[in-house]
């Protein structure tokens, strides 16, 4: 067993804690390494990513504005080493975090050591550098860094996407995600609001919240609650949704399926926590084709759930993809999703007819359906599709809008977006000229006309 200290045993009665850190001096880590190889690996990497980000690692705890302990839970003696390690930097340093294997039994910890200020278990490095940045958050200097707190985004200033997880446990037939990204994995929720806020802080005022199925957040990690803030929330759509929300600025979600628990987040919609947008890949109306494609939420009476939503927020505007010519697709399956598509009057939606992905199920169901008979039926459903989005937009001619501004043209004309309007997916608000135009900023505007997909409109008012 080694105790490995980023230290020397120099100590004075001064505590880093209480030190005010200039701009000039980088904030000061302390590290403690116990335990296995693996384990060290574990700190060489927590340590590696603390001075890319520009903290300095410090041999003693009186040098130390924090101090992390990497701690070991193999057996007892490693058990009583680790807690002993952690009291004395609680007693030398004061600002202690925790990591490494005896992080499992956080309760242990906190029983003995009830003023450690995070805890987090083995090998999750990205946990206890967000707990070193919440506690000591690192500096940015645009002078020496060349990459900015909010990273390197390729994304216009003002909207940036937010992904809250990678990977999927579901296995639609027509697609091989999981296959080569793995099940879901969530990110923390702590971790996400952070992300948020630095992004906020660099100026976005918008944010979209992507995932490969973003109603499924937070289940492989059992909805495990975190501290952001001043609160506690659980790592689930809801609590995510709660905690954007405070963020004041716009919030837009993308692939959400219709599943019972999604009916929580639309009252926060109505009351302008979040945009009123839900972008569900609902991918067909035909309940045999959804069972074909093992859809996710396929039997959950998406139809009934889309009216209940509007009655709750009648301005949500609600965005789909679907898939035409399915394997085994009938005309009769198909006119089910005609039939869906002006039942449900569905904002937006994108359409793409089927195609065979090296290593889909689909592939061996067979029945293909030929090419044209694909083309054909996919040019129904955007003809019937562009009659309903032309009478939804018609509705909202006379009405004001918030718009965000993406573009200011040379003839100072202005092309923007409200919230019924995702960038790059959905239609935009052409404003007329007008020299109070910025990039990036809000305005007011009043419609004055509309087509198929867009709205045009002149400016009322700034913000
Ligand atoms: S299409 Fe289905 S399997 Fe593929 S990522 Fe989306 S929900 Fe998961």
């Amino acid at each position: 067993m080694s105790r490995r200290k980023a230290s020397a045993a120099g100590r004075s009665a001064t505590r880093a804690g209480a030190r005010t850190v200039s701009h000039e001096v980088p904030p000061r880590v302390g590290f403690v390494s116990l335990g296995c190889p693996k384990a060290l690996v574990d700190s060489e990497r927590i340590l590696t990513q603390l001075k890319v980000e520009g903290y300095d690692i410090v041999p003693s705890y009186d040098d130390a504005d924090i101090v992390v302990v990497n701690t070991c839970g193999f057996i007892e003696s490693a058990v009583a080493e680790s807690l002993e390690a952690i009291g004395e930097a609680i007693s030398e340093n004061g600002k202690v975090i925790v990591t490494g294997c005896l992080g499992v039994r956080e309760q242990l910890i906190r029983e003995q050591h009830p003023h450690v200020l995070a805890v987090t278990g083995p090998q999750k490095y990205e946990e206890v550098v967000g707990a070193v940045h919440r506690h000591l958050p690192p500096q940015h200097d645009p002078y020496l860094d060349l990459v900015p707190p909010q990273g390197v985004k390729l994304t216009p200033r003002h909207y940036a996407y937010l992904k809250i997880s990678e990977g999927c446990n579901h296995r639609c037939t027509f697609c091989i995600i999981p296959s080569m990204r793995g099940d879901l994995v969530s990110r923390p929720i702590d971790e996400v609001m952070r992300e948020a806020e630095r992004l906020v802080a660099a100026g976005v005022k918008e944010l979209l919240v992507i995932s490969q199925d973003t109603s499924a957040y937070g289940v492989d990690l059992r909805y495990v609650e975190r501290s952001w803030r001043d609160g506690r929330y659980p790592t689930s759509l809801s609590g995510l949704c709660g905690a954007l929300g405070e963020l004041g600025v716009w919030v837009r979600l993308h692939y959400v399926y219709p599943y019972p628990h999604v009916d929580e987040i639309v009252p926060l919609m109505a009351e302008g926590r979040m945009l009123p947008y839900l972008d569900i890949p609902l991918q067909h109306g035909s309940a045999s084709v959804l069972r074909r494609m093992k859809r996710p939420a396929a039997g959950e009476g998406a139809l009934a759930r889309i009216e209940r939503w509007r009655g709750i927020c009648p301005d949500l505007t609600i965005r789909s993809t679907f898939i035409v010519g399915f394997p085994g697709e009938t005309e009769r399956e198909f006119e089910d999703l005609l039939d869906f598509i002006t039942a449900a009057r569905l904002d937006r939606v994108g359409s793409f007819t089927y195609s065979p992905v090296e290593g889909a199920a689909a592939n061996d169901l067979g029945g293909a359906v030929p090419e044209e008979v694909k083309m054909e039926r996919r040019g129904r459903l955007m003809e019937a599709q562009a009659a309903i989005s032309r009478a939804r937009l018609a509705e909202k001619i006379g009405r004001r809008l918030q718009v965000l501004v993406d573009e200011v043209q040379p003839d100072g004309s202005g092309i923007a977006r409200s919230s019924a309007e995702a960038p790059e997916i959905d239609g935009v608000v052409m404003i007329e000229p007008h020299a109070a135009l910025r990039v990036g900023q809000f305005a007011t505007v009043r419609v004055t006309a509309s087509s198929d997909h867009d709205l045009m409109a002149t400016l009322a008012e700034q913000g």
